[in-house]
């Protein structure tokens, strides 16, 4: 049974940053964390089959993210050979992700309604896939009484399969207000002790991330706020990991959202590669200009001895942007553990401010936190 909870907590204007822990049998899982998603997951496999990686992704929580059409979602629901190349699609990523860690599902679909039909289906693909953490969809507009109905048939669905397994409820968080707190509440009186939000962005939603901060200050201290599709940068290029915790979310994943197939155009852009150290994304010669040629990082992508090199090799193979989503799942994932012992050791405030790139998102979402505040 999967429990969380909360080590240390840390007071940051008015918002409460909190370092937690998942404990499911013999596995701890520390927050916040870094989620690894399937397509990250996919390409360290690409750069392993080319005998380039050397080791595991440290992550403790994998997300199976899949991109369903509304179509499809029909379809997967009613035909047999459709739902059976879903599910090993699934269960693949599951059995690879192997023993001591967890597996999330988190189909990305659209606003349209889910029926009861197909939220059953998904709960039967995700048992069979051995998941973790069974994904229960809320129709999106759905009624707080119409939400609740559905979490509840679906808890008795996952318990009567005698799997081990939680259910954890989808929540949008573009939602409208008051629904969305009704409907956080409602999962957590049903018991649940992990709630997925999908992102949208905190400007235009902050009303309900305000919901989520009072949450993890007050009541929600037993339940484990998960973040799905988050995009790779916020505000002014600015990575997401240390604005989530904020915001009163716990762990997150990247979205993997697939490109419509013939509509990109195709441009020369520059490289640009996470940094760790200035949390920013930089090209090579701003790289060299801070750094030389030193990678500064030892993720499993990167054992060479300058980054020019690292980078030519990846490049020639035709595996750099695999190569650079690696390094960022992996350098974010450490990065992250570095600001929980910064919570912990009570000294949040001054991680933050020495990371330069920081100050002006923090500052404005701090502004739109007292704004909000004075309604
Ligand atoms: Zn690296």
């Amino acid at each position: 049974m999967v429990k969380f909870e909360v080590e240390a907590i840390s007071n940051l204007q008015n918002t409460t940053l909190r370092a937690g822990i998942i404990k499911d049998g013999m596995i701890e899982i520390h927050t916040p964390a870094r989620v690894l998603n399937s397509a990250e997951f996919d390409n360290g496999k690409k750069i392993e089959s080319k005998g380039l990686g050397i080791s595991q992704f440290p992550h403790q929580v994998f997300e199976i993210t899949k991109f369903m059409k509304p179509e499809r979602l029909v379809e997967f629901s009613r035909n047999a050979d459709i739902s059976a190349t879903i599910l090993k699609q699934v269960k693949r990523i599951s059995d690879a992700a192997g023993a001591g860690r967890l597996t999330i599902f988190h189909p990305v679909i659209s606003r349209n309604p889910i029926s009861d039909e197909i939220n059953t289906k998904l709960i039967e693909l995700q048992l069979a896939s051995n998941i973790d953490l069974i994904a229960v969809i809320d129709e999106y507009g759905s009624s707080v009484p119409k939400f609740v109905n559905r979490l509840q048939s679906s808890i008795k669905r996952i318990n009567d399969s005698e799997q081990y397994a939680e259910p954890m409820p989808m929540i949008r968080i573009d939602s409208d207000y008051n629904i969305f707190g009704e409907k956080i509440d409602a999962a957590i009186n049903e018991g649940v002790k992990v709630i997925n939000i999908v992102y949208a962005p905190i400007d235009k939603n902050f009303a309900n991330y305000s919901y989520l901060i009072n949450l993890t200050k007050n009541k929600g201290k037993k339940v484990w706020i998960h973040m799905s599709e988050v995009p790779r940068r916020l505000y002014k290029k600015i990575p997401a990991m240390h604005l989530l915790p904020l915001v009163g979310i716990d762990s997150y994943a990247l979205n993997s959202r697939p490109f419509p197939m013939g509509l990109i155009k195709r441009k020369e852009v520059a490289v640009k590669r996470f940094d760790n150290i200035s949390l920013r994304f930089l090209t090579l010669p701003e790289h060299i200009k801070l750094y030389g040629d030193n990678p500064k990082c030892n993720c499993f992508v990167e054992n060479r001895q300058k980054l020019s090199e690292v980078l030519s090799v990846f490049q020639a193979a035709e595996l750099l942007s695999p190569a650079i989503a690696c390094h960022e799942a992996i350098s974010s994932y450490y990065e992250l553990q570095n600001f929980r012992r910064a919570i912990i050791q009570k000294r949040a405030r001054e991680y933050l401010s020495g990371k330069e790139n920081l100050i002006y998102p923090i500052k404005k979402l701090l502004k739109i936190d007292l704004a909000q505040q004075q309604l």
